[in-house]
C-alpha cells in the first residue's frame, strides 16, 4: 500500500478500519484538554470502560453473599479461572487443558522452572537471550544458584552479531547445537522488550527438543500482540503477564501455558498448592497432592478474583474481535507509523533510526527508535504535548501502536508533534 503523511489519508485508513469504534472502548489519560496519543500500551494497556462492571460484580457478590460466594455467585469464585479456558486458548494456540491464570508473571515462571529446570551435572546449562528482561536475569541468575551452579557456567546468552541490534535465528540456533547435550532449557522472551524483535518460536523450539531440552517462553510482549500456535510449536511452558496488550490493569494476574503431553507425568515436580489438587476433592481436604490433569493441576492458591476480573474482561474483548483481525491492524498501522518516523526523519534530515527488524514477520507492535542527536528533552515535549511515550537509555524510545485504541490519525498527529519538537529547539 502506497501511504501519505496527511491528515485527510490518515482518516480514510481509520474509515477503513473496522476495529476503529474499540478506541470508545478505553479510558484515555488527558493531556491540554485532548485525550493523549498512547504509545505505553507495552508498559500498561488502558483501562477497557467494561472492567468496571466484572470487578463491581465481584465486590457486589463479596457484600451479598460473602464466603457464599466461592460457590453461589452468578460466577462463582472457586472456579473462577476456568473462564479463561476457552477464551486464552484462542488467544495463545493451546487447548483450553493448556491454559490457566494465576500469580504473576515472574513467580509463575520460577514455578514453571521447578517442573521444567532440573539440572544434573552434565545437563545443566540454560540459553536465554543477551540483554533479556531483568527480572528473567534475576530469575535465571537465581535458579542456577539455587540447584548449586554458577551462573557464568550454567547462563549461556545468544549474542548480537557486532554492530546489529536484533539477533538472528541461526545464531540462536548454532548456540542450542553447539551447547547440545548440555543444554537443560531454553527460555527467551518471544517478543524482545527493547527492540520488539519476534523470535522464530517454532523453529527455535524445535530445535532445543532435538538436543533434548525443554522449551519455554516468556510471553510478556507476546499475548495478545502476537499470533501465537503454542500448542502446535510443541512448547513444553510459557507464561505472559496481562497488564501490557492484555489491559488487565497495573501488576495483574498472569497466564501460563503447559503442554498437554506433561499433564500425565507423574516424574514432573512441581510446588503444590491446593488450588491445584483434584477439583471433585479440593475441599475434603485430603493430606496427598492430586493434581488436576491440565495446567490447572500448576495452580497453588485461592483464586486471586479480584484480579481476575478485568483480566476476563479483557480476554472477552480479545475474543469478540479474535487475533486475526487484530495481527492485520496491528501490521498495518505498525507499517503506516514507520512510514510517518521515515518522512519527518526525511524532513528534519535524518536523526532516527528505526531498530526494530524491517521484516513484518520479525516484528509486532512496536517500533523501537534510536533518536540519534536528540536528547531527553525532546522526551519531555512530547510528554508535554500529549504523546505518552517510553524512554529508554541511551536514547531510545518505543513506540506501541496498539490496534486496539490507537487511530491512524494518531500516527499522523504524532508525526506533526515530534517535527515540531525537533526543529523547534
Ligand atoms: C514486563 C516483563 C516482565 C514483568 O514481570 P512481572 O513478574 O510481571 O513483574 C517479565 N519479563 C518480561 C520479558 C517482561 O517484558
Amino acid at each position: 500500500m502506497i501511504f501519505e503523511n496527511s491528515l485527510a489519508f490518515a482518516r480514510q485508513l481509520d474509515a477503513q478500519d473496522t476495529l476503529s469504534h474499540y478506541q470508545n472502548e478505553f479510558s484515555f489519560p488527558q493531556v491540554n484538554g485532548k485525550k493523549v496519543i498512547y504509545f505505553t500500551g507495552n508498559s500498561l494497556g488502558l483501562q477497557p470502560k467494561r472492567t468496571k462492571a466484572y470487578v463491581d460484580e465481584i465486590m457486589n457478590d463479596w457484600a451479598n453473599l460473602a464466603v457464599e460466594g466461592h460457590f453461589y455467585a452468578e460466577k462463582p469464585w472457586w472456579d473462577y479461572q476456568e473462564r479463561f479456558a476457552n477464551p486464552l486458548s484462542k488467544i495463545v494456540g493451546a487447548k483450553p487443558s493448556e491454559v490457566t491464570v494465576m500469580n504473576t508473571l515472574t513467580v509463575n515462571l520460577h514455578l514453571l522452572m521447578v517442573s521444567f529446570y532440573r539440572p544434573t551435572a552434565k545437563r545443566f546449562k540454560i540459553i536465554c537471550e543477551e540483554k533479556a528482561f531483568p527480572s528473567d536475569q534475576y530469575m535465571f541468575q537465581s535458579q542456577v544458584h539455587f540447584h548449586g551452579f554458577k551462573a557464568e557456567e550454567a547462563i549461556v546468552e545468544i549474542k548480537r552479531r557486532d554492530g546489529e541490534h536484533n539477533i538472528r535465528t541461526e545464531d540462536v540456533i548454532a548456540k542450542i547445537n553447539e551447547v547440545g547435550d548440555e543444554l537443560a532449557l531454553v527460555l527467551i522472551g518471544g517478543v524482545n522488550y527493547y527492540t520488539g524483535q519476534v523470535f522464530d518460536m517454532r523453529s527455535i523450539t524445535a530445535a532445543g527438543h532435538k538436543v533434548g531440552a525443554y522449551v519455554g517462553w516468556d510471553l510478556a510482549h507476546a499475548a495478545g500482540n502476537v499470533a501465537l500456535e503454542l500448542h502446535d510449536w510443541n512448547v513444553d511452558f510459557a507464561a505472559w503477564c496481562s497488564y501490557k496488550y492484555m489491559n488487565s490493569g497495573p501488576g495483574n494476574a498472569s497466564g501460563c501455558f503447559v503442554h498437554e503431553k506433561h499433564h500425565n507425568n507423574p516424574d514432573l515436580p512441581r510446588f503444590a498448592g491446593w488450588w491445584g489438587h483434584n477439583k471433585e476433592r479440593r475441599f475434603k481436604m485430603e493430606p496427598t497432592f492430586d493434581p488436576v490433569q491440565g495446567a490447572d493441576g500448576w495452580q497453588v492458591s485461592n483464586l486471586p478474583v479480584l484480579s481476575l476480573a478485568p483480566y476476563l474482561a479483557s480476554v472477552e474483548m480479545f475474543d469478540e474481535i479474535g487475533m486475526d483481525a487484530l495481527v492485520a491492524k496491528r501490521d498495518k498501522i505498525t507499517a503506516y507509523l514507520e512510514f510517518i518516523l521515515l518522512e519527518i526523519d526525511k524532513e528534519v534530515s535524518s536523526t532516527f533510526e528505526i531498530i526494530t527488524p524491517a521484516n513484518p514477520a520479525e516484528r509486532a507492535c512496536q517500533l523501537s527508535v534510536f533518536l540519534h542527536g536528540e536528547g531527553r528533552s525532546l522526551f519531555d515535549y512530547l510528554m508535554k504535548n500529549g504523546v505518552i511515550v517510553d524512554w529508554r537509555e541511551p536514547n531510545v524510545i518505543r513506540l506501541a501502536p496498539v490496534p486496539l485504541y490507537c487511530s491512524f490519525e494518531d500516527m499522523y498527529d504524532f508525526g506533526q508533534i515530534l517535527k515540531k519538537g525537533i526543529l523547534g529547539k
